[in-house]
């Protein structure tokens, strides 16, 4: 895309109501704009930023046997009612129709995905089954002071599964643990896993993904060398002690922000609304549940606050809006739209600024947005290209064509891992 087309532009100052580096930077670069605390519009850059946030989550899903839908996000009060969520769950936004209906936002789909899936699920043979959706939330957050980390609005992945029996449930939601660790690192995170009690739901063990940063609300005991954490107003372990799952690392404090979940729900929800499948007896069974998670737009956040300098925003390639920021300095149009041709041809996607600015300024904004390799051309440079990689300082000069290769070499890994995948039997498929 060109540049001088993009209709977001730059800021050089920080928003004075945003206290968050991810607020402040996201802003600043263009990729977000506030209409009011918790709740942003996504810009083109950002929206594709969230797109390719939410390729890698899809593909781990589906991975692992998911099938997407998308469910409504205004619910009928019966359905809420009916679980007790609608006393019970103070994050909950309850509307009231001019008819007198009242209604609830999404802020989690229990109360819908139970009774869809129970619909079609009516014997062992359609069990297990899993269906995610990517999708805004609504919540009545208290305090929405961290940019996207916590939003009043937000963008979440939500998967359910259902199982004949509790031992099935507990070999799928191993699998979809390791789809989790897969996502994280493929965004370019180190996630650890808190164990924690099921909350509201259950008194069942969940995990919760924590990724390590200042900016998060969580405070957690971390192990250096495993993946072990825990949350530090529950532990027994303390700060300094040897790590007692791997008996290698040790356990150090710091904050962090949870950035996925996974929840055993046993029979809760299907009890709640009496939905059972017929067993392989021919008894009716009550089936075991369980509830993925994922704050994509938290990731955004998340990413960030893990991947900036003084200069602005540093994207891993996974996530990046566009892999190479193509600069045209001191009026150098011509070799400027030829490389941009030449990229596209290579199907590398490029943001080009072909606008009139000195090359301190280009410079200064291309810091600022934070695509992964920056590739100048000049008079100065006669026909070549000047390549370097925003997250290092040194700066290349070759021939166009080597540059585009050199690009198009480092390509990022995409490949989705997969288990069992829902169904053991149908393995690969
Ligand atoms: P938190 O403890 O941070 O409030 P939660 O336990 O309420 O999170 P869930 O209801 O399990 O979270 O939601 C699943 C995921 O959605 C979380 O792991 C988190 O990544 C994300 N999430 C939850 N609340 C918000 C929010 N207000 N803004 C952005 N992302 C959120
Ligand atoms: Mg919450």
């Amino acid at each position: 895309m060109r540049q001088s087309a993009l209709f977001s532009k730059t800021e050089r100052n920080a928003p004075k109501d945003e206290a968050t580096v991810n607020a402040q930077l996201l802003a600043r670069a263009g990729f977000v704009s506030k209409l009011m605390a918790g709740v942003y519009s996504y810009l083109p850059l950002g929206l594709r930023v969230l797109r390719n946030i939410e390729t890698v989550v899809r593909e781990e899903m589906n991975a692992v046997g998911g099938q997407e839908i998308l469910m409504p996000q205004i619910h009928p009060k019966a359905n809420w009612a009916r679980t007790g969520g609608w006393d019970r769950i103070d994050v909950l936004f309850k509307l009231k129709s001019r008819t007198g209906k009242e209604y609830a936002l999404g802020q989690s789909e229990e109360e819908i995905v139970t009774p869809l899936v129970m619909k079609y699920a009516t014997t062992y043979k359609d069990l297990p089954n899993a269906v995610y959706q990517i999708h805004w939330k609504f919540r009545d957050e208290l305090r929405s002071k961290s940019g996207l980390l916590r939003g009043i609005e937000f963008l979440m992945k939500d998967m359910y599964s259902f199982h004949e029996n509790q031992e099935d449930f507990e070999r799928y939601y191993e699998e979809v643990k390791q789809a989790y660790f897969r996502i994280f690192t493929r965004l370019g995170l180190v996630a650890k896993a808190t164990e924690a009690s099921g909350g509201a739901f259950t008194e069942k063990i969940s995990y919760e993904f924590m990724v390590l940063t200042d900016a998060g609300e969580d405070d957690i005991l971390y192990c250096d060398a495993c993946e072990f954490c825990v949350n530090r107003e529950v532990a027994k372990e303390k700060a300094g002690e040897r790590c007692a799952r791997c008996g290698k690392g040790m356990l150090a404090g710091a904050k962090a922000s949870e950035v996925g979940n996974v929840f055993d729900l046993g029979q809760k929800f299907v009890k709640d609304f009496d939905l059972t499948f017929t067993d392989r007896e021919g008894k009716k069974q009550y089936p075991a549940m369980g509830c993925y998670g994922i704050g994509i737009s938290r990731l955004m956040g998340v990413i960030v606050e893990k991947f900036h300098d003084e200069r602005g925003i540093v994207w891993p390639e996974a996530v990046a809006p566009f892999r190479v920021h193509l600069i045209a300095l001191g009026g150098a149009t011509e070799d400027g739209d030829h490389a941009y041709a030449d990229l596209q041809n290579a199907g590398i996607e490029v943001l080009y600024d072909d606008r009139d600015l000195s090359a301190g300024e280009k410079f200064a904004e291309a810091d600022l947005i934070g695509i992964p390799w920056r590739m100048v051309v000049s008079p100065r440079l006669e026909g070549k290209a000047e390549l370097t990689r925003r997250d290092e300082k040194e700066e290349k000069i070759m021939a166009r064509a080597d540059a585009i290769a050199e690009i198009a070499a480092a390509g990022i890994g995409t490949a989705a891992g997969g288990g069992m995948g829902i169904v053991p039997d149908r393995a690969g498929s």
